[in-house]
């Protein structure tokens, strides 16, 4: 059957250039996922520009996200799929920048992430799961998060997992389980692209994810000891064992997503918010 598209009128969120995209029909068809997010990449709308746009099942624009990162453009002979090769540039050229951050998310925090392929889709499960656990230490490797989906009907897939990221190999997210968002998967993938050699970028974003897990560890170690803690005084302990200017609330926000998603929800609950003073200072 020959695949139908319906036509999109899309504006760049950052400059208002203008331009009709088609995307697939299947993607309104499905009332499943409601809005999706499709990905812009540069050149499609914007010669200068990369962006989401949130799409409803109507197919009406609900709203854009921009997508700060700059990447050296992808230069187009670069094989798709160069035979059983995997490195960072492929794999954004397949899922999008903002695929690659959603996978990188997922696999920080372990939520179980479904890839719905397309046919020039070449590779398999058990590979994209090393490559994910190979930008993680080796304590949090071998959980086999990643699922591809054969079933290129949307409609009909079943995916029992509230819980799951779902995206599909051409640019376009379905589902997200999370509400925070992905700058650090952004600022890490950003250094990893300046960096040539295809090894040394994985090893980098292992390096930066490490970095993080490092705190996770030292922040749990603190809240086994304790009953309860402030996240006042807990990010000042954190930020000085680190030796850092006092870490963000985003940033001490993945900490937490951290462990309530890979170690312990419970002590997650022993941080205490000081709400009340916490208004008075704004
Ligand atoms: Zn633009």
């Amino acid at each position: 059957m020959p695949e139908s598209f319906k036509v999109l009128e899309v504006v760049c969120p950052t400059c208002g250039k203008a331009k009709s995209i088609n995307v697939p029909e299947a993607i309104f068809s499905q009332k499943k996922f409601g809005t999706v997010k499709i990905q812009i990449p540069i050149n499609a709308v914007c010669p200068e520009h990369q962006f989401i746009v949130f799409v409803d099942t109507k197919g009406i624009i609900r709203g854009y996200e921009k997508i700060d990162i700059l990447m050296g453009a992808i230069s187009p002979e670069v094989d798709r799929e160069a035979a059983g090769r995997v490195n960072l540039r492929n794999l954004i050229q397949i899922f999008g920048i903002y695929g690659i951050f959603s996978l990188i998310h997922g696999k920080i925090f372990n939520y179980p992430s479904y890839v719905i392929k397309d046919e020039n889709f070449q590779y398999d499960e058990a590979l994209l799961n090393s490559v994910g656990d190979n930008i993680l230490p080796e304590t949090y490797r071998e959980s086999k998060t990643i699922h591809i989906i054969e079933n290129p009907d949307i409609n009909k897939i079943k995916i029992k997992d509230r819980d799951a990221l779902i995206l599909d190999t051409s640019q376009h997210i379905f589902q997200t389980p999370w509400t925070i968002k992905l700058k650090f998967e952004e600022q890490i993938i950003k250094r990893a692209l300046d960096i040539i050699d295809e090894e040394q970028q994985l090893k980098l974003l292992q390096q930066d994810i490490s970095k993080l897990i490092n705190e996770v560890h030292y922040t749990v170690s603190i809240l086994e000891e304790i009953d309860q803690i402030y996240e006042d005084e807990l990010i000042v302990r954190i930020s000085k064992k680190f030796g850092r200017k006092k870490i963000s609330n985003y940033h001490f926000n993945l900490i937490k997503e951290f462990i309530r998603r890979n170690i312990s929800r419970k002590l997650v609950s022993k941080i205490k918010n000081r709400v009340g003073e916490f208004l008075s200072v704004i």
